[in-house]
């Protein structure tokens, strides 16, 4: 399960298969379901659907995963607080796998168990404990949205998916949707990357997942299926099958509850009894185990908005995966920053490190870091030194002189849109106390700077990326301090061609 899922990509690496969502209208007239779809792509039969229901709920309470949000869900007798653990846990899980959001979640909701205590808190805080779980801007937005409820509807949550969506910032469709099935038991489907996938294969849409037309059929397939006793529980269930059975690339179709309304699985049930009469020498069989493909007549003319676009034939080494169809994934792209991990030696001796506070708006914001200059491509090493120096100097005050900072190496990190190249250099200030940075009053327009012990650092709101550089510059300081050898001094001398003791050039 992985990182910013879109519908019909499946999750990457460590996506719970929640999708990113927008906040846009329920039903945009941007976005028009296609004018009649085939009943192919339908659940139509009222039996089915019963059948379907019963069959899932009973997996699900067979084999659903003990997860902190959902014990809070069922044993949280106040539905505003109710409302509110569904709500953190549905962001958190935005493109985070459930095994890393388990931990950030106990901790949240130990810190701040109700919107009034995390109205409360400081954005700080709440960075500081977002930290390491990515998209930071997330819990920003949950804040606002804690707050907004406090401040103006007296601390009581919108009651409908409708209203969620429309009152509070950053709830969109899906998150909406959640909250009202599972926290007040409304009848409405909820669509992320685990549903799309599921939900494409049971009825074979194999048009691109997020273009506007399978969209809206997903959602309201999602809606149609929906158990209305049971709402939250079901919408559980199916984004758990997604995540558990239903996988990107090895389903176990074996063990699923609701294979025998699986379209794609009879497909591949099909095309494995073709081969082996082929294989045996008879004829094809007149009567095939299921409905077949072309009987969305519209698939067949090349019509259908939702069939699979005929550039694209089924290919049988994928089987079930060859649903959902995988949209062209953007290339993030690539940024270089110079950053400058300063040190000096604090009052009892201990290391401190200069860190600066990001703007309030844009990637990471207000989160803290080692000041850090987005560099040209192509800028010489010379003119890249210069520049950070110039740039340190500038923003907290303190004057580094450009020979003087050493080059340590380069730390990657992919942000979702971003592959972020920091070239990171080095500078050990002499003297306890040494070029503290100027006061804040007196330059207003300058960003929060502070010193800070590791332990401090650690503790605060800094990105994963910012620890990796700290890690790159111990690193480099471990191996300075190995003894000597000869081709160990040759391996030593970093990338950049400079003497790592920095006396030389
Ligand atoms: Fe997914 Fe296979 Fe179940 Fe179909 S039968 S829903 S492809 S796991
Ligand atoms: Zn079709």
């Amino acid at each position: 399960m992985g990182r910013r899922p879109q519908p019909g990509t499946g999750p990457a690496k460590r996506s719970s298969g929640r999708c990113r969502e927008t906040t846009a209208p329920q039903r945009g007239a941007s976005c028009p379901a296609p004018a009649q779809p085939s009943a192919f792509h339908l659940f139509v039969d009222t039996a089915e659907i019963e059948a379907f229901r019963t069959s899932l709920l009973a997996w699900y309470d067979r084999c659903k995963r003990d997860l902190p949000w959902r014990r809070l869900a069922v044993s949280e007798p106040d539905v505003d607080r109710r409302a509110y653990s569904v709500w953190v846990s549905e962001v958190m899980l935005q493109q985070t796998q459930v095994a890393t959001v388990m931990d950030y979640y106990t901790r949240w909701m130990q810190k701040w168990p109700t919107l009034q205590a995390l109205a409360d808190a400081s954005l700080e805080e709440v960075n500081a404990l977002w930290a390491g779980l990515g998209y930071y801007s997330r819990g920003k937005r949950l804040q606002e949205g804690a707050r907004k409820v406090v401040s103006e509807l007296a601390g009581r949550m919108p009651r409908t998916a409708e209203e969620l969506q429309k009152l509070l910032p950053g709830v969109g469709r899906y998150t909406a949707g959640a909250i009202a099935s599972i926290s007040y038991g409304q009848a409405t489907g909820v669509v992320d990357g685990n549903v799309t996938r599921v939900l494409c294969r049971l009825r074979c849409l194999g048009a691109d997942a997020s273009s506007p037309p399978v969209t809206e059929h997903l959602w309201g397939l999602a809606h149609t299926l929906v158990d209305r006793a049971r709402p939250g529980d079901f919408n559980q269930a199916l984004m758990e099958l997604g995540a558990t059975v239903c996988s990107p690339k090895a389903p176990l179709c074996a063990e699923c509850p609701v294979r025998p309304h699986c379209w794609a699985q009879r497909r591949v049930e099909k095309e494995l009894e073709v081969a082996s009469r082929r294989l045996l020498g008879k004829a094809p069989s007149s009567c095939p185990p299921g409905p077949d493909i072309e009987e969305c007549a519209a698939g067949a003319s090349g019509s259908c908005p939702l069939c699979p676009p005929a550039s694209e034939p089924w290919d049988s080494s994928l089987g079930v995966a060859n649903f959902p169809r995988k949209a062209a994934k953007k290339q993030p792209r690539a940024e270089r920053t110079a950053t400058c991990v300063l040190e000096r030696s604090g009052r009892c001796g201990e290391p401190e490190f200069l860190i600066v506070q990001r703007p309030s708006s844009g990637l990471l914001a207000g989160l803290w870091e080692f000041p850090s200059l987005l560099v040209a491509p192509g800028l010489k090493e010379k003119q890249q030194r210069e520049a950070l120096a110039g740039h340190v100097r500038a923003q907290t005050g303190t004057a580094v002189a450009a020979g003087r900072l050493r080059h340590v190496g380069e730390v990657v990190h992919v942000f979702s849109h971003i592959h972020q190249t920091y070239v990171v250099y080095s500078l050990v200030l002499d003297g306890p106390g040494a070029a503290a940075p100027v006061k804040r009053e007196e330059e207003p327009e300058l960003p929060a700077s502070r010193w800070v012990t590791k332990a401090d650092f650690q503790a605060a709101a800094v990105s994963t990326a910012m620890k990796k550089v700290l890690q790159a510059c111990e690193r480099q300081s471990r191996e300075e301090k190995m003894p000597c050898t000869q081709s160990d001094c040759c391996l030593r001398l970093d990338r950049s061609g400079l003497d790592p003791t920095g006396m030389g050039k």
